[in-house]
């Protein structure tokens, strides 16, 4: 019995890939050997932080880094950093930011339900832009002179959410910010691969940068990594760690956190309810070597071998098969299967809610169920798990 049986949870076929509904990414032996390891033995967690800030450096070319508790644990260590800097009073004082500047302007079209976790440091979202292009109204997106004209002396920065197709492009927008004394927040949380990213982005010269480290790097699946300017990760990191320490015996690394900065020891700040284990921080650093160094690219022909085997299983159903080919070399292709819902009797609402249903439940990508489309992500599965999936998917769609 698995260990989830014994707790009367039933485990799935995920198909749907490195989702946080459905538990994040499947972890390498690495990473769970290193997690086992970590957990022997106690390390001061500022001097692991900044550790881990070395590693996130040479990986990112950044000039500081830290593990956070998910990319939206970095997102709102990110603002906090941003609104306080190494202000005393303004640490105590978050999430109330009366006072001082709090305001993050964002394109319109970029706002999500992970704006949460930039308010929840206190900042307050001011939109420009429209969403013209899907209310049919208009063929523009955001323009650059749109977050301009918002900037105000109540602005603290800018919010950029990070996208194949984002516009207008970061650099312009982080030009513009830096023209205006203002820094940028990017929440870059999905955008790996291509690995290429993990430097790209930053070196757009945005300030701060947050990605995921519970998706395609496969660290722990409450893990995050917020990088960038040295001084802004120094500020996060204050707010995030245990200040629990005499002023005469705190000795914090210095290359993380400039305590000349500091007239006294914080008490804990706003980001110590976003705390990470040093468990979670070795096994994140582990990951990440592998994701950075290309190690997973050798499961990229086997993710292609368990998708066609789907296909071809498929052949006689009411459906067709399409692969979508990734845009990069480093990602894998996932299989999209139409139904053809006249033919069967049922749509693809009808037939996901069925895979859910059944045993083991089977969880299928679910973004294009409204154009009849099930998505099958590779990342997640293995050869008993794609026979599974392939029974499942010829009781429901024969
Ligand atoms: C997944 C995601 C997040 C949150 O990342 P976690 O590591 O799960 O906290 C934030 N923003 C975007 C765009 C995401 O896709």
């Amino acid at each position: 019995m698995s260990i989830y049986q014994q707790l009367g949870v039933e485990p799935i076929i995920n198909a749907c890939g490195t989702v946080t509904r459905l538990g994040g990414a499947p972890m390498p032996a690495e990473v769970l050997d290193a997690f086992a390891q970590a957990a022997a033995e106690s390390v001061p967690l500022e001097h692991l932080q900044a550790a881990a800030s070395r590693r996130i450096v040479d990986v990112t070319g950044t000039e500081a880094g830290l593990v956070t508790c998910g990319a939206a644990g970095a997102l709102t260590l990110g603002a906090a950093a941003i609104l306080t800097g190494h202000n005393l009073a303004r640490i105590e004082k978050l999430p109330c930011c009366e006072g001082f500047p709090n305001e993050f302007i964002i394109a319109r079209e970029q706002r999500s339900g992970y704006d949460h976790s930039v308010r929840a440091a206190g900042a307050t979202l001011v939109e420009v832009g429209f969403n013209e292009i899907v209310s049919n109204a208009g063929v523009r997106r955001t323009e650059v002179w749109e977050y301009e004209a918002a900037i105000t002396p109540h602005t603290a920065g800018i919010v950029y959410v990070h996208a194949n197709d984002s516009c207008p492009q970061l650099q312009d927008v982080v030009a513009l910010a830096h023209a205006h004394g203002l820094p940028v927040l990017v929440d870059a949380a999905g955008e790996l691969p291509p690995r290429s990213n993990l430097k790209d982005i930053p070196a757009t010269g945005a300030d701060l940068v947050c990605f995921s480290g519970g998706k395609a790097i496969r660290g722990p699946q409450a893990t995050g990594i917020l990088c960038g300017r040295r001084r802004l990760v120094s500020a996060a990191a204050m707010q995030m760690l245990d200040m629990d320490d005499h002023l005469e015996l705190w000795d914090p690394p210095e290359e993380l956190i400039d305590r000349s900065q500091f007239k006294g020891i914080p008490r804990h700040g706003f980001g110590r309810s976003l705390k990470v284990s040093k468990e979670e921080v070795v096994a994140l650093l582990t990951a990440l070597d592998l994701f950075a160094s290309g190690v997973y690219d050798r499961q990229l022909t086997e993710y292609r071998r368990l998708l066609d085997k789907v296909a071809d299983s498929l052949s006689g159903a009411k459906a067709s098969c399409r692969m979508l080919e990734p845009l990069t070399p480093d990602r894998w292709p996932v299989l999209e299967i139409f139904i053809d819902a006249a033919a069967l009797g049922k749509s693809a609402m009808d037939v996901c809610r069925a895979l859910r249903g059944g045993s083991p439940p089977v969880y299928v990508g679910h973004a294009g169920l409204s154009e009849g489309r099930l998505q099958i992500n590779p990342i997640c599965l293995h050869d008993a798990a794609v026979s599974g999936l392939i029974k499942r998917l010829l009781e429901e769609m024969s």
